[in-house]
């Protein structure tokens, strides 16, 4: 079952090895293990619904259901619901199970005046879904709308209900020898309809594409009534509409279903890495790789922190010493990075590709690695997110975040970000540990993809408090670079005051108007990114 106050699975624990816990403490101090609140507690906390009192078939108003849909999984959702402090939560769930409940739903909140946030699976990490406090809502639980509909193998199309979750999405497309090629590192729990709201960007992307190219049409339940977008090809018939509600994070209306552009089951599906002297040379190559078009379904490049921090939190210090020391003698030394790389396709094609990746490793003074670690990352694509919960349970929070420049300014911004989160705490005489990897690389630029941890706090309000800091300082530079304030988390309320840095005045009025022409009554999502 999901974890109600952390990441994943509630049946998956992960250990982290001593090696590692020692690694941590020596780079940012010992973390202290706090009290978290109970499932129980939290839930006897839970006000009273206003809604209480209201006979409709479709709203659940029980507290654990309450307390479930309440927030996220941004490092202010955990701290919130780990201390079992939270603000707001939803007067009401409904669970739709046909777009006739969706419709009705909307009905009913625009009549009683209360706002509705669509709910997906509840992965936003940008506080996309959390209730406004003094604010009455009901939240649009999707996740029932999972049906397949439809597949047309002539058009390599495929119509599901925008609550199904990656893996059932994933299954029922390979029961018919399909693949979306969507996975989002949240692909466990996040739908469809959250892919398309929130602009996501899977692992894979750069050989399926984002949710954008994938997503070919569907329908979106407004309060206005049903909006049906065709699916075509292309057209040159004025601007797009899918483009309104691409991004749309819940305000223009609910998604209900959508039509994705499948393909066939890839012959040969594998992940490769890479040693590169330096992050300096590692840039260089993935740049003239994306530049050159090379047909691999994925790049990352980890930096010599990401690099050397990877290593040591996977614990095994003993090999990890006799690889790092063999290394060494091969003149990679702390300044290493390493590259993940895809390839997938027909059989042919892949072994064609990964030779010239290897070239092009070689060419740059890279050592190519042909077992092990690529195999390693594909079996913990999923997992690394569960370090989560037991690096918070030992006394750290961890928090990630994004951007993407041009590629004359990747080194730039990735290193004042690095500099501003790295320094972000010392007048308090904290530590922060900050890494980063190129995560997703295209002809003309790359996203920066930075994780960094620091020591919780005594309290809650502080921990908080330090994020604060952090994030800030962070989006500042970010917009002071003239990156993207999100290559793919979205903008939430965490990033909705940076929005404008980005858009400019005049962008922020064209978002806000094309909502407001499908959300006359601002019942849907308020306050969120606009
Ligand atoms: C561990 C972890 C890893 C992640 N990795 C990635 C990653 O690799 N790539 C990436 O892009 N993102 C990633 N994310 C962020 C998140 O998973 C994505 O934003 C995802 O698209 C959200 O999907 P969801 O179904 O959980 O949506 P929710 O969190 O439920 O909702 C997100 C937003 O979409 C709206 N929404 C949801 N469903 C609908 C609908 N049917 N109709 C209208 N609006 C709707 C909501 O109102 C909300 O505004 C990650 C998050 C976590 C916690």
């Amino acid at each position: 079952m999901k974890r109600w106050n952390g990441w994943g699975d509630g049946s998956i624990h992960l250990h982290v090895p001593q090696s590692a816990a020692r690694y941590l403490a020596s780079v940012i101090g010992e973390g202290r293990m706090l009290h978290d609140a109970a499932w129980q507690e939290v839930v006897a906390r839970v006000p009273p619904s206003s809604f209480d009192q209201l006979k409709y078939p479709l709203l659940e108003t029980d507290a654990a259901a309450r307390l479930l849909h309440a927030r996220g999984q941004s490092l202010p959702d955990w701290i919130a619901l780990r201390s079992g402090d939270l603000a707001a939560f939803p007067d009401a769930v409904a669970f739709a199970r046909t777009d006739d409940d969706v419709r009705a739903t909307l009905q009913f909140a625009h009549h009683a005046r209360v706002a509705v946030i669509p709910y997906g699976g509840g992965t936003s990490v940008v506080g996309h879904i959390n209730p406004e406090a003094h604010l009455p809502t009901i939240t649009l639980d999707v996740s029932r709308l999972n049906q397949l509909y439809d597949l047309d193998a002539t058009s390599q199309l495929a119509t599901f209900g925008a609550g199904v979750t990656g893996p059932d999405l994933e299954t029922k497309l390979r029961v018919r020898g399909y693949t979306l090629g969507h996975f989002p590192q949240s692909w466990e729990y996040s739908t469809l309809g959250g892919w398309i709201a929130a602009r996501s960007s899977g692992q894979q992307a750069y050989y399926y594409g984002r949710i954008e190219n994938l997503f070919a049409g569907g329908r979106v339940e407004t309060p206005l009534g049903e909006l049906e977008m065709p699916c075509l090809p292309a057209s040159a018939a004025g601007p797009d509409v899918r483009q309104i509600i691409l991004g749309s994070e819940g305000r223009a209306g609910v998604i209900t279903r959508a039509t994705v552009r499948i393909r066939p089951l890839p012959e040969c599906d594998a992940f490769y890495a890479g040693v590169l002297r330096d992050w300096e040379t590692g840039v260089q190559l993935v740049r003239q790789l994306a530049q050159a078009r090379v047909n691999v379904s994925m790049l990352r490049l980890s930096d010599a922190d990401e690099t050397h921090a990877n290593l040591m939190l996977a614990g095994h210090a003993n090999a990890l010493g006799i690889a790092q020391r063999a290394l060494g003698v091969m003149g990679y030394g702390a300044e290493k990075c390493i590259l993940i790389f895809g390839v997938t396709g027909a059989r042919r094609e892949c072994a064609r590709v990964r030779r010239q990746v290897d070239d092009a490793l070689r060419d740059f003074g890279g050592l190519p690695v042909p077992f092990l670690i690529g195999d390693l990352w594909r079996k913990s694509r999923f997992r690394n997110p569960y370090l989560r919960n037991p690096l918070w349970e030992m006394g750290y929070a961890l928090d990630t975040l994004e951007t993407a420049v041009p590629w004359s300014q990747v080194r730039e911004t990735s290193n004042v970000i690095k500099a501003a989160l790295r320094f972000g705490l010392q007048d308090i005489g904290e530590r922060v540990l900050v890494f980063a990897h190129l995560s997703h690389v295209y002809a003309d630029g790359a996203s920066i993809y930075v994780t960094y941890a620091f020591r919780r706090a005594p309290t809650p309000h502080e921990t908080l408090a330090r994020w604060e800091k952090l994030k800030r300082a962070a989006s500042h530079i970010i917009v002071a670079q003239r990156g993207t304030i999100s290559h793919q988390h979205g903008v939430g309320v965490d990033h909705a005051p940076y929005l404008i840095g980005e858009k400019g005045a005049l962008g922020v009025l064209a978002i806000q108007e094309s909502l407001r022409a499908l959300d006359p009554y601002g019942m849907m999502n308020p306050r969120k990114m606009v």
